[in-house]
């Protein structure tokens, strides 16, 4: 991993992971309708388009020899494979991004959680659960996009994945839409309190009330 420049950048990172079909992805979406100060980061990765997804919108979606490359170049901050398949996040982005003061979300899997959180301590994580095994389950079946083996499997991964959620700062339980995504603004907003974004956000102010 090469050197990185991002420790001292006035943006904000946030991790959020959850398991396949607990509604991060919706969650995240909304929270980016509802405020111009956050990005979210668009992986690389090797898997196979789903219908309606776009390349360089939903991810960049690369050869597995293309992925092998960037990945030999140092140009992920974290990678890891989920379901076969490997994902990275770009590391010039992340840097970029947050040196333009701006705050970034990062989408990735618990395992690329822990490689963010060994780079930047810093970095806030949140997690996502379903209400219910139930609830998981139902999401999955109707998303429609995937076999009855694939959702099985996705099961099995997403008990485990959701064992991890005591590594991260935070946790949304995604029962009610609305609900959750209060919650999550309020994580967001509570942050932008912090007094270290503060003193960034208003040193006039500061020095002026200080003189
Ligand atoms: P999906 O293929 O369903 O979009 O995502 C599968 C899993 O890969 C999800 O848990 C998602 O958070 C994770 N993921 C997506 N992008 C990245 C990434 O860049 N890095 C890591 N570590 N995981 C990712």
């Amino acid at each position: 991993m090469t050197e990185l420049h991002v420790s001292a950048a006035p943006g904000t990172l946030y991790i959020v992971s959850a398991p396949s079909g607990a509604g991060k992805t919706s969650l995240v979406k909304a929270l980016l309708d509802s405020t111009e100060q956050i990005r979210v980061s668009v992986s690389h990765t090797t898997r196979a388009m789903r219908p309606g997804e776009v390349d360089g919108v939903n991810y960049h979606f690369v050869a597995r020899e293309d992925f092998l490359a960037m990945l030999e170049e140092d140009a992920f901050l974290e990678h890891a494979e989920v379901f076969g398949n490997l994902y990275g996040t770009s590391q010039r982005w992340v840097e970029q991004t947050l040196a333009a003061g701006l705050d970034l979300i990062l989408e990735i899997d618990w395992q690329g959680a822990q490689q963010v959180r060994r780079l930047m301590p810093q970095a806030q994580s949140i997690f996502i659960l379903p209400p219910t095994q139930e609830a998981l389950r139902h999401r999955l079946n109707n998303r429609g996009q995937d076999s009855e083996a694939i959702i099985e499997q996705r099961m099995r991964e997403a008990v485990s994945e959701m064992s991890h959620y005591v590594e991260y700062d935070y946790v949304v339980i995604n029962d009610q839409f609305s609900h959750a995504l209060e919650d999550l603004k309020a994580i967001f907003r509570a942050r932008q309190l912090h007094q270290h974004v503060q003193q960034r956000r208003h040193a006039g102010l500061l020095e002026g009330l200080l003189r």
